[in-house]
């Protein structure tokens, strides 16, 4: 701590990168992809210093599976580009080189220089746009996070550490390299990147990057709602979705991110709601299989439209207009600040739209319902209602039995028809320009 203070004071940096040679870090170099090796050889080939970093040389050290691999290098993005046949420029306020070797894509990206106050910044010190390069010092000193900031060498085989990350990853600490609020205030994302990044690895957030949390968590309400809604994803997926929402809340940052959703965990059945729906899908992502970004938004705010929706109907308006109108209102405010696409919230719309229809146990309705396209996920979401307490288990049980059982056995389970029902359906038919299945 006081030796800290005394470095930041003073403006002194930690003496010089420590380099840990080939067998003493534990990084085997055939765990590195073979894209990402071939990567590093074409631009050690011509002279460039190519290293593995971030991300993978972390997880990799903690013995978990990277999700992909990343390249630092000192040649510039047009300088890569043309070494690899099938390579794109991207990127705005950093600019990159994807390169695709096979089913992979490597994230090739130049080293960034030191911030001299150059970069362009929003009026709350976000960076917006940054593309001036450096050494691989500065390049270091721009990452977030200690365990970030390391770099493998698959030449030499050596991890240069510039930031004290490998003493971090062995105490498993999480730690911010450099004034935690400055390089929050530059990116507040930073903020999401160290709750889901503490979930994920198991390590604890240090004292001094934990502490000015709290206080500039508002500033995430500046970040452009693509960035959040990109970091959130991935959160959400993380395998770890229901540890890193708690840790959100704890540090008073879910409040930006999915507004009203506190409100919503604070109700008991959406509190169950919310919390089976998340347990379900680190399940679903911990043993391989597949989720379903849409189905989990889609849970995340039903309580949300469950009760704009009664309101709407308490307020004396049609129940199935009601809910077409509350998942409006709900999707609005949402959309403002964290951009679900538009392709998710087609299918949200679906799966809730089709809740109702889940009550209709007679006539042709439930064969209707079973065949459309998007049964199977308005299931899943029913089950999720049912084992919440929000609808009765039987229900669930019939429609569990019901989709699975030959034709004779469906019809026989079905309910016999309710006069008042079919009045309605005959007094509805008679009025123009009305639709017979507004949820379909
Ligand atoms: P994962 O891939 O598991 O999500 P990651 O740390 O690799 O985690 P990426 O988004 O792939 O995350 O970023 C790669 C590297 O780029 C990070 O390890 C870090 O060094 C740097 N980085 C990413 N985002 C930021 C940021 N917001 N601020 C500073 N450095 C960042
Ligand atoms: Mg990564």
């Amino acid at each position: 701590m006081i030796k800290r203070f005394i470095q930041r004071v003073f403006g002194l940096r930690q003496a010089g990168p420590v380099r840990m040679p080939k067998g003493k870090h534990g990084l085997a170099r055939d765990a590195i992809s073979p894209a990402a090796l071939r990567v590093c050889e074409a631009l050690a080939e011509r002279g460039y210093a190519a290293h593995v970093v971030g991300g993978a040389v972390r997880d990799l050290l903690l013995g978990i599976k990277p999700k992909d691999f990343d390249v630092a290098t000192d040649a510039r993005p047009e300088q890569v580009k043309p070494l690899f046949r099938r390579a794109l420029l991207i990127g705005r306020r950093f600019r990159l080189v994807h390169v695709m070797i096979g089913g992979e894509t490597v994230e090739v990206s130049t080293f960034r220089a030191a911030d001299t106050g150059e970069a362009e910044k929003s009026e709350h010190g976000r960076v917006l746009r940054d593309n001036v390069f450096g050494t691989i010092e500065e390049d270091a000193l721009r990452r977030d996070f200690t365990v970030n900031a390391l770099y493998y060498d698959p030449a030499s085989e050596d991890v240069i550490d510039y930031h004290g990350g490998l003493a971090d990853l062995r105490k498993r600490r999480l730690r911010m390299i450099g004034d935690p609020e400055a390089r929050f205030r530059e990116d507040p994302v930073r903020m999401l990147r160290a709750v889901r990044l503490g979930a994920k690895l198991g390590l604890t957030l240090d004292s001094d990057t934990r502490a000015p949390i709290k206080r500039l968590a508002p500033l995430l309400e500046h970040v452009p709602p693509p960035r959040l809604f990109e970091e959130m994803l991935k959160l959400l997926l993380s395998g770890h979705a229901s540890a890193c929402l708690r840790q959100l809340r704890e540090e008073g940052l879910s409040k930006g991110l999915l507004p009203l959703l506190d409100v919503i965990l604070e109700q008991p059945l959406g509190e169950r709601f919310v919390t089976l729906a998340l347990a379900q899908t680190d399940d679903r992502i911990q043993t391989g299989r597949p989720v379903s970004p849409a189905f989990l938004f889609a849970a995340l705010l039903w309580h949300e439209v469950l009760s704009a929706w009664r309101a709407r109907e308490l307020r004396g308006e049609r129940s199935l207009q009601a809910l077409e109108s509350a998942m409006d209102e709900v999707l609005e405010v949402q959309c403002a600040k964290l951009a679900i696409t538009r392709r998710l919230t087609a299918t949200m719309r679906e799966v809730w739209g089709m809740q109702p229809r889940f009550e209709q146990r007679s006539g042709q309705r439930p064969q209707h319902l079973v065949e459309s396209p998007r049964f199977r996920m308005a299931y899943d979401f029913l089950a999720l209602r049912a084992a919440s307490g929000e609808v009765p288990a039987d229900l669930e049980v019939w429609w569990r039995t019901f989709q699975s059982a030959d034709p004779d056995t469906r019809r026989a389970m079905l309910l016999p028809d309710t006069g008042p029902k079919k009045r309605r359906r005959r007094r509805r038919k008679k009025a123009p320009g009305e639709g017979a299945a507004p949820a379909a």
